[in-house]
This record gives structure tokens, C-alpha cells and sequence, in this order.
């Protein structure tokens, strides 16, 4: 990557001001970098450049991209953190800034992190810690990804022990953030650095079986390009092929065998509207066998880090059996980009109301993780020692959809029960609550939500938190509103209430004598 084709790339997306400042800062970076070389033998400039095309390319803010070109220059050169800022301004320095204390932090650790499932924590907590601005978690993925394409030229023990983080740390944080073309990208290229034999086996095995298959697919596609047009729905249709990592967690599944694999290769069929994306399904049905229990509506209940379409798998006459992705272009653009897509679109709204901490729910469901994680990362800055267990359940773990009588969606870990949902809707609320009706019934306290839940908090004012209501929260945030309505009702003791009536105790020990 050379600063012509940088500033080609960028060209389309940013206005005239943001292209000069961003020629600034590639030769500000250059000059600071002259002389150092990647281990490919590259000129390391060649390395922030490509980190800040793919921010470019994944549609994030000017900002991210200056940072980006700048990312290593505080911790390699001569470069100062007040120089950037005075020359890129406070954003642009505080991105460097974070991305820096990652990196500075995993090398300080690198002693201590032989052993895997530390490193993971540590550098889990890390990424949360400095998680306080999400670009910087996301310019740390553009540094990973190209860290990852030139991995070959490290030595063998880096390789594994770069790619390895990368499957446990990085590939799942792209995904929360709904990242999922550099989700993907990550694991095929740690994959294929981690299991070198494992992933040519599963490749070779991928085109013998897709040879196969792709010509007779070739017939379903034009069979279904027919109907589409002649119902006048507008479509565009493609094929989609499985990547080789799911391919190998899959076939981990179902003991290894590639019959009950029916994806391998699936249809992808872009519409312009969501009606049309129903439509399309109801079409698809008519004209081939439905195989019931696998069609998912993931518009109707997206997935957690909010990736929609419609999925079914149908039986041809033929009998081949086929899959079928149907979605919007704006639902397939998020599937792609996540989270990265918004900085750019609605690069304002979104920045500021996740920095200034709006009210949750007034959030997008997606971005609800964000502001836990946010929290989270706060009282870890903090010096709050929060366990790695409890780290799990609420950033790492899987997540679910729940709603409100009202329709509104709330993001929470999977194993949430109800009064973590209460005190995500308003802790005033949660204070009150009597009981529960998920999906119009009666619900105890301590049964877990399920996923695309109903849940109604039903209030009496007489109602009030109890002291064994800790066992019914899972989340740090209920658990942290829970913990200071109980103190506020008296029925646990603060620390310094009870530390005064230790030193009460001790004075009146002290009079009598
Ligand atoms: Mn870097």
C-alpha cells in the first residue's frame, strides 16, 4: 500500500479538508517510520497504511482513518502523543493513545501469558479497559488483520501464539460488534496458521465437493432468477460459500461428517425491500420442499449483534438440497460492516450518543452491548475487580433478544432472568417488581429468558428489593442497582455504616475505660 493508492481509496468517501489532513498524516507517519522495516523486508509505512485502508473500506469516520495511519508512531518512533495532538487534534491523539496502551500492555504481559486462558482474560480486560471509545477497538482489528496476512514471515511460536489470540479474542469481539466479512477474514487466515494440515485437507475437500454442486446450483439459480422476474421483484442473486473455519467447528458438530452439512454452499438473494424479502421466501416455497426445521426468521428476531435475514433450505426435485440467505441490501451492508458501517452513515448520532451515555433503550439493540461494555470498562479503570466469570456473562457470553410489552428490544446475556431485565428497563421499576409474565404467563424469579421473550414486569407499589433478590441477578448492572436499593432500604449495610458503628463501638469502649 503506497500514499497514492491510499488517498485514491479515499477519495470517494471523505470531503476536500479531510483528504488534505489525511496526506498530512501519512507523511507525518512516513517520516517518523523512514528507516524501519516490516519483517517481510516492506518499508514499515507500508503497514499503517494498509491498517488505514481498511478502516477506509469498512466506512469508518476521518478520525479513524487518521488514527489508523498513525497508530504505531507514539509507540515505535520519536513521535509524541502532544505532537499528534497538536497537529491531528485531541480525537485523533486519543485514538492513538488507546491504541497504543493495547499494545503496550500485551507486550508488558507477554512473560506471564504462556499459559492460554490468561492471555485471553488479560488481554479481554485490556481491550475493555481501553473499550471506552469502540474505534479503538476497531482500528485494533484493521492493525490485527494485517498483522494476520503477513504472518508468515514471524517465527513459527509467534504464528501460533498470534493466531491463536486471534480466534479467541479478536474473531469473537468482530462478531459482537457485527463485523462479519472480518470476522470471517480472521479466522480463515489464524486458521490457517494454527492448523496448516487441518485447513488444506478441509479445502481440497471444499472444491471437490463444490465442483460438484456448483453447476447443478447453477440451475436452481436461474430456475429461481425466473420466478423472481416474472413476479417483478426486483433481485440480485449469489452464491455464498461456506468459509473453511465454520466449515471445521461444524463438521466438530456432527462428528465429522460432511453429509449433514447442507451449506456448503448457499444461495444468497438480495431484495430491496423487507415485504419483498417475505415474498421471496413464500415463492421459494412453491416452488421446492421446504425442510421445516430449518427455516429461521432472523428479520423478525434478529440475532443479537443484529444480523438479519430470512433462512430456509429447500429439496429440489433433483433432490439436491439447497440453503437460501434472503435479505435487504441495507440488512446485507450490516451483515458485512456491523457496527463500522454506522460510524459514517450516522457518524454524529452514533458517536455522540454512545459517548454521552444515553438512556439504554434509546439505543439501537446492538449497540446496547456497547454501553455495558463501556460500563464495565469504567469501574475497571476504576481498579473494581471484576472476575473473569463475571466478565463472561456480560461481554463475552452469548447474548439475547427480549422485549418489552411495548415492543422495545433489550440486549441481554443468555442465562439473564427477569429482574436483569427489570433493572435494564429503569431501576425504579425493577424496585417494584411483584412478578413476571413472560409471553402472557406467570414466570418465576430465578427461571431463565429465552431469546425473542415477551417479558412484563408486573409492579405493586408495596413491593420491595430483598436481600436474597443477589441470587436473582446475573448482570454486574443489576446486581450493582440491586446492591445500592438495599443499602438505601437498610437491608445490607454499607461498608462505612458499618465502619462507623465499629468506631462507635470502639469510642464507647474508650469512655467507659
Ligand atoms: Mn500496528
Amino acid at each position: 500500500m503506497r500514499k497514492k493508492e491510499l488517498l485514491e481509496n479515499a477519495h470517494p468517501y471523505y470531503e476536500e479538508d479531510q483528504l488534505l489532513e489525511l496526506e498530512h498524516a501519512i507523511d507525518f507517519a512516513t517520516k517518523a517510520h523512514s528507516g524501519q522495516k516490516r519483517k517481510s523486508g516492506d518499508n514499515y509505512i507500508s503497514h499503517p497504511l494498509a491498517v488505514a485502508d481498511s478502516l477506509i473500506q469498512w466506512g469508518m469516520d476521518i478520525d479513524s482513518v487518521l488514527a489508523g495511519v498513525l497508530h504505531d508512531t507514539v509507540e515505535d518512533t520519536d513521535a509524541t502523543l502532544d505532537e499528534i495532538e497538536a497537529l491531528f487534534g485531541h480525537d485523533v491523539a486519543f485514538l492513538v493513545d488507546g491504541v497504543t496502551k493495547v499494545s503496550k500492555a500485551r507486550a508488558g504481559m507477554q512473560d506471564l501469558a504462556n499459559y492460554l486462558p490468561q492471555t485471553k482474560d488479560n488481554l479481554s480486560k485490556l481491550l475493555i479497559a481501553v473499550g471506552q471509545d469502540v474505534r479503538v477497538i476497531i482500528i485494533k482489528l484493521a492493525d490485527r488483520l494485517h498483522n494476520l496476512s503477513t504472518l508468515q514471515y514471524m517465527p513459527k511460536d509467534k504464528q501460533i501464539k498470534i493466531a491463536r489470540e486471534s480466534l479467541e479474542v479478536f474473531a469473537p469481539i468482530a462478531d459482537r460488534l457485527g463485523m462479519g466479512r472480518v470476522r470471517v477474514q480472521i479466522e480463515e487466515l489464524a486458521f490457517s496458521f494454527l492448523d496448516p494440515i487441518e485447513y488444506r485437507r478441509l479445502t481440497n475437500i471444499m472444491k471437490k465437493r463444490l465442483g460438484k454442486s456448483t453447476r447443478k446450483l447453477g440451475i436452481v439459480r436461474s430456475e429461481v432468477n425466473a420466478e423472481l422476474t416474472k413476479h417483478k421483484i426486483k433481485s440480485e442473486i449469489n452464491g455464498r460459500v461456506k468459509s473453511v473455519y465454520s466449515l471445521y467447528c461444524k463438521l466438530k458438530k456432527v462428528d465429522g461428517n460432511m453429509d449433514d452439512i447442507y451449506d456448503l454452499m448457499a444461495l444468497r438473494i438480495i431484495v430491496e425491500t423487507k415485504e419483498d424479502c417475505y415474498r421471496v421466501l413464500g415463492l421459494l416455497h412453491t416452488m421446492y420442499q421446504p425442510m421445516i426445521t430449518r427455516i429461521k426468521d432472523y428479520i423478525a428476531v434478529p440475532k443479537p449483534n443484529g444480523y438479519q435475514s430470512l433462512h430456509t433450505t429447500v429439496i429440489t426435485p433433483s433432490k439436491q438440497i439447497v440453503e437460501f440467505q434472503i435479505r435487504t441490501y441495507a440488512m446485507h451492508e450490516h451483515a458485512e460492516r456491523g457496527l463500522a458501517a454506522g460510524f459514517h452513515y450516522h457518524e454524529q448520532k452514533v458517536t455522540k450518543n454512545y459517548v454521552k451515555k444515553k438512556r439504554v433503550s434509546s439505543l439501537p439493540a446492538q449497540m446496547q452491548w456497547i454501553t455495558q461494555l463501556q460500563d464495565i470498562a469504567t469501574r475497571l479503570r476504576n481498579n473494581e475487580d471484576i472476575s473473569t466469570e463475571q466478565l463472561n456473562i456480560d461481554i463475552f457470553g452469548k447474548r439475547i433478544f427480549v422485549y418489552s410489552p411495548k415492543g422495545d428490544i433489550y440486549n441481554l446475556p443468555e442465562g439473564a432472568l427477569p429482574l436483569d431485565f427489570a433493572y435494564m428497563v429503569h431501576s425504579d421499576i425493577a424496585k417494584h417488581a411483584y412478578s413476571f409474565r413472560v409471553n402472557g404467563k406467570i414466570h418465576p424469579f430465578d427461571k431463565p429468558l429465552n431469546n425473542g421473550d415477551v417479558v412484563e414486569v408486573v409492579t405493586r407499589k408495596i413491593s420491595s428489593p430483598k436481600q436474597d433478590w443477589q441470587d436473582l441477578v446475573k448482570t454486574t448492572h443489576a446486581k450493582q442497582k440491586l446492591r445500592l436499593q438495599l443499602k438505601q432500604l437498610g437491608v445490607i449495610e454499607t461498608i462505612t455504616s458499618a465502619a462507623k458503628i465499629i468506631r462507635r463501638k470502639a469510642t464507647k469502649r474508650k469512655d467507659k475505660s
